[in-house]
């Protein structure tokens, strides 16, 4: 079977971990979580970044470091992994959802404009909701399968509207936008997965990483038990989201291959591309030209009034040993987000039934990725083969 996406652990993983264990530093605190800190600020364009143990803690802490909590909307894209829904919610928080443009399948401006334009006051407390009194806080872009969301205008809205940005970048590492380096977009905090099905990834980790080396000190404080000093003193309800030394040395030594990586993502997305342009009523995941994906995950959209139901089409790849699999459902399908409020414009219900992840782990082989194709092309039913099998 051709999987979905393994890591490669091909550089100095076993090296760095087996440091850490002769070290003893294998807990929060050591060389190799300073190192890889630093790593991601390099490699985001950032000034400083905080590492975190997932890269929802990461989006959760971000949050409470801008003060965000009960009584606060966030807007949060309805095409998201559900973390980034579930971060706001941890924070005391409510996911203002609103749907993602079609082309890109990231937050759609337009829609964001048009709720805040039609939903909200600007008072001395803030962006009030109408409807709810609530204050609306900030807005969390998906960088949507490793590509940045339409940033310039995103964070032009923001800024005329005086909210914060957090921008979900869980895959995005190495992308860049209209040349601008991930941690360069404006975002008040950008933050990053390095979770087992990332790009790069620690085992599991985040980072939040920015500008504003106050805040990101504040982050910091935070997600280390909010300790003063070196005895028993805390002076904020802080949390224990610290990476291990030994997570941060995988993480550390991934990074180090991230150019290789994302250069392999590329390729694998180029290849698909350029494969399936040809068959119709299969089309391609976005590269809109502000950005120059990292690409997490790639695979085919597929028309499913011609081809049938996804599921029919990845029960005959698995027989051909191919994995496959559907991307994300949508927010307001989820059941703890169905009541939330939401300004939506059908594209996430559409999107969700009709994405087909393909493998594209980043050591995956030419001849690997010759027998995925040759697999699509003949799974897929010929419209008259169709025909015969309906009633
Ligand atoms: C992976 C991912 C997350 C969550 O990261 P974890 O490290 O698994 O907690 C959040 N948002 C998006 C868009 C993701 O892809």
């Amino acid at each position: 079977m051709i999987p979905l996406a393994i890591p490669t652990l091909g550089g100095n993983e076993a090296r760095y971990l087996q440091e850490c264990i002769e070290s003893t530093y294998v807990s929060s605190v050591g060389v190799f979580v300073d190192r890889f800190e630093s790593s991601v600020a390099e490699l985001s364009g950032s000034k400083a970044a905080v590492a975190a143990s997932s890269g929802t803690c990461g989006l959760h802490v971000a949050q409470v470091a801008l003060g965000i909590g009960p009584g606060d909307l966030v807007i949060v894209p309805n095409y998201t992994f559900v973390a980034t829904a579930n971060a706001v919610s941890h924070c005391g928080a409510k996911p203002w959802l609103v749907d993602v443009d079609p082309t890109t399948w990231s937050l759609c401006p337009n829609l964001l404009r048009q709720a805040l334009e039609l939903e909200t006051t600007r008072t001395d407390a803030g962006l009030i909701h109408h409807h709810t009194g609530e204050r609306v806080a900030a807005i969390m872009p998906v960088y949507t399968l490793g590509c940045p969301a339409d940033m310039d205008l995103i964070i032009d809205i923001a800024r005329e509207y005086e909210i914060a940005v957090v921008a979900d970048a869980a895959a995005a590492l190495g992308a860049t936008y209209k040349g601008r380096e991930i941690g360069e977009l404006g975002a008040d905090l950008t933050v990053f997965s390095f979770n087992g099905n990332k790009t790069v990834t620690a085992g599991g980790g985040g980072a939040v990483a920015g500008n504003d080396t106050v805040l990101l000190e504040k982050v910091k404080h935070l997600s280390t038990t909010a300790r003063v000093g070196s005895d028993y003193d805390h002076d904020a309800v802080g949390f224990n989201f610290r990476m291990t030394n030994l997570q941060a040395a995988v993480g550390l030594a991934q990074l180090e291959q991230l150019d290789g990586f994302v250069a392999a993502k590329r390729r694998i997305r180029e290849r698909y591309d350029k494969a399936f342009g040809s068959i119709s009523g299969l089309g391609p995941f976005p590269s809109p030209a502000w950005a120059r994906s990292a690409c997490w995950f790639s695979g085919v959209v597929v028309d499913i009034e011609r081809y049938g139901p996804l599921a029919v089409l990845r029960e005959r790849l698995r027989s051909a040993d191919v994995d496959s699999r559907p991307f994300w459902k949508p927010m307001h399908l989820q059941k703890p987000y169905a009541d939330c409020m939401s300004v939506l414009n059908g594209t996430s219900a559409f999107l969700a039934e009709r994405i087909l992840t393909l493998p594209c782990s980043t050591n995956l082989a030419d001849e690997q990725q010759t027998k995925v194709i040759e697999a699509v092309s003949g799974v897929l039913p010929t419209p008259s083969a169709r025909t015969k099998t309906e009633p």
